[in-house]
């Protein structure tokens, strides 16, 4: 029996000497994985850095508002030959100072850039076709224009009791802040009916319906004017060119959701 016990405290001492050395053995491994663990998330880091430094992305931030997306558009877009009727200006997105512009007058003496004149003139004969009379009642506008259209709006307002803040608040809905509007560019034209054969509902009706099959859209439907930043304009039509109108005209999309989604 003390055999059986000795014997037995003998194993009992050998099996703790196995288990401590088994229990350094586990130790070390334990430390080697943690050491392998810190260097592959040293390697992940410089990496995952080094990655990041070459990335081709642009990264711009210029202005506030929804001008992030707009100027990487436009970046993205420069060298497309659609770029320059996909120009988004609006009252975050100032024309560029150097914008340049080519005109066409029209025979009532308003002006296009020369590059819409064939889809405006396209539009008004199929118009026209179908026994709509539209006429453009104001084509491209010079900054100087723009600021005294401003100034008559919130004359207007002021004289029906508005204090000034408040009158160019709500001329700043109808009327877009000389640098940010679209009649700058030359490629949106106000349409109205010719007054005799025709009657503005009829024009605006029309031009919903067809005018994305010449290029031309509704830039300011009532439903998006918190993203375009104007009220309801049935009359303001922009070029885009045919592709980029059908696509907003189908998934119902103004220009900005537009470019947004072109990203
Ligand atoms: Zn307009």
């Amino acid at each position: 029996m003390v055999n059986c016990n000795n014997n037995s405290s003998g194993y009992e001492r050998k099996r703790t000497l196995k288990q401590r050395s088994r229990k350094r053995k586990n130790h070390m491994i334990l430390r080697l994985i943690s050491v392998a663990a810190v260097i592959g998330l040293l390697w992940y880091c410089i990496n995952g850095l080094n990655l990041k430094e070459v990335s081709p992305e642009p990264i711009l931030s210029v202005g506030t508002g929804n001008s992030n997306v707009s100027s990487a558009s436009i970046e993205k877009n420069n060298n497309d030959e659609t770029s320059w009727c996909l120009i988004l200006v609006n009252r975050w997105n100032a024309i560029p100072e150097d914008y340049d512009i080519d005109l066409t007058e029209l025979s009532n003496g308003q002006a296009v850039d020369t590059r819409i004149y064939p889809a405006l003139q396209n539009m008004f004969d199929a118009a026209r076709a179908d026994g709509v009379y539209p006429v453009v009642a104001s084509g491209y506008r010079t900054a100087e224009k723009q600021q005294s259209l401003m100034e008559e709006k919130i004359a207007t307002y002021q004289a029906e009791g508005y204090t000034v803040s408040q009158a160019k608040a709500e001329a700043e809905t109808w009327v877009a802040i000389p640098g940010t509007s679209e009649h700058q560019l030359g490629i949106a034209v106000d349409i109205n009916a010719d007054g005799v054969k025709s009657n503005g509902s009829e024009v605006y009706k029309w031009l919903k319906q067809n005018g994305y099959r010449f290029g031309f859209i509704l830039r300011y439907p009532p439903s998006k004017t918190e993203i375009t930043g104007v009220s309801n304009e049935p009359w303001h039509y922009r070029y885009v060119g045919i592709e980029a109108a059908t696509e907003m005209n189908d998934q119902n999309l103004c220009l900005e959701e537009y470019l947004r989604e072109r990203d």
